[in-house]
């Protein structure tokens, strides 16, 4: 199976696709959520698979070619074609579609809206950097974790933007050697059992 790995950027392992950063490292989707008409992003089979609930999966005779809806106004989180699966089908609670504190931002470290929530009314400061540093701690697996099939970073980034903070500078080069060793070697033997 081809896979990337994530070596710079985010600190994220599992990027599946190569991107400068990591941060922002999507595939367009070719067509367009049959529910919005927006072009959301391509996510692999591995995704779909981890994401749908059982019912919906066993309906599948093909997961792979499907789409991630990120407009957060649309209900639709997976299309193909004229398919489509909703929030309710969906195994997690997405980041960009749900307000609930319970919805996580980092799916890999289990960081929830709730945490960021409880950090600022504790008001504790620096708070886009403690975050950056949980979503870079232990190792990732976004491609299972996060509905989106990505590193969380682009959305955890736009939810703390929207409450007001910077979230500043995605500085590649601050990721070390030592955090990538550390991460790459569970991914290796956790994507080798698929
Ligand atoms: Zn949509």
């Amino acid at each position: 199976m081809k896979f990337f790995i994530q070596k710079s950027g985010c600190g994220c392992s599992s990027v599946p696709q190569a991107d400068s950063c990591g941060c922002s490292a999507t595939l367009e989707a070719t067509d367009s959520c049959p529910n919005c008409s927006k072009y959301g992003i391509a996510v692999s089979d591995v995704t779909i698979k981890s994401q749908l609930k059982k019912e919906y999966l066993e309906t599948l005779a093909d997961r792979s070619g499907f789409s991630f809806c990120k407009n957060p106004q649309c209900d639709t989180v997976y299309y193909k074609d004229k398919l489509s699966f909703s929030q309710s089908c969906v195994r997690n609670k997405v980041t960009v579609k749900n307000d609930d504190p319970q919805t996580p931002l980092c799916y890999c470290q289990k960081l929830l809206k709730k945490d960021f929530f409880e950090m600022i009314e504790a008001g504790e400061e620096n708070i886009p950097a403690k975050l950056r540093e949980i979503i870079a701690r232990g190792k990732s697996f976004c491609e299972k974790s996060n509905p989106k099939g990505v590193c969380c970073t682009d959305d955890v980034k736009a939810f703390v933007e929207s409450h007001g903070l910077t979230w500043g500078e995605c500085r590649p080069a601050a990721r070390t050697n030592k955090l990538f060793s550390v991460t790459a070697k569970p991914f290796y033997a956790y994507r080798s059992k698929i």
